[in-house]
């Protein structure tokens, strides 16, 4: 079985939010929502400030708190690469995997009375396509792949790159990498 994962280049990153927008667009988010975002930090001290942009969203855990939590199993573990999807028709809507999160990805459709998240674009891996964040970032920021395929670029990245991931203290094996070189 594939294993996906995301490899972010943050220097590449102009947040320029087209990720965003691809998003909302391809997965019909509600207005208000967001399944992904971008965040941006200042550090240093003038005159050499630096500023850090970081694309986020679900981080596709390994082992997953927003799983271990769901009373219904409607978060779960899909049998495509290890993807963290919610089944809609399940949710009831308490929340629990929003509390567990330790990544904060998941946001609540007051209209539907179901929490929504970042599926990697599920639909479009299985017919051979990129997550639609990847597709249209202008900058090729985001790279995704199957990171047991030694020939992925995503794999490759992780091989010959220095890579960092967010709250590995939470213990949840997030499979969003950051290059840090
Ligand atoms: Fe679940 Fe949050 Fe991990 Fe995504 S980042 S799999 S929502 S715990
Ligand atoms: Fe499961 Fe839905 Fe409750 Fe989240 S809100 S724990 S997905 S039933």
């Amino acid at each position: 079985m594939a294993r996906y994962a995301m490899v972010i280049d943050p220097d590449r990153c102009v947040d320029c939010k087209a990720c965003m927008v691809a998003c909302t667009s391809e997965n019909a988010v509600p207005v208000g929502q967001h399944r992904n975002w971008v965040d941006s930090t200042t550090g240093g001290t003038f005159p050499e400030l630096r500023m850090r942009i970081e694309p986020e969203q679900c981080h596709h855990c390994d082992d997953p708190p927003c799983v271990q939590v769901c009373p219904t199993g409607a978060s779960r573990v899909s049998e495509t690469g290890g993807i963290v999807i919610i089944e809609k028709s399940d949710c009831i809507g308490c929340r629990y995997c929003m509390q567990a999160c330790p990544y904060d990805a998941r946001s609540y459709n007051e209209e539907l009375g179901v929490v929504d998240k970042c599926t990697f674009c599920s639909h479009r891996i299985l017919t051979g396509r990129d997550p639609a964040c990847v597709e249209t970032c202008p900058t090729n920021t985001r790279v995704f792949g199957d990171i047991d395929d030694p020939d992925s670029e995503a794999a490759r990245l992780l091989r010959t790159r220095t890579t960092m991931r967010k709250k590995e203290e939470a213990g949840s094996g997030p499979n969003l990498y950051y290059l840090v070189d």
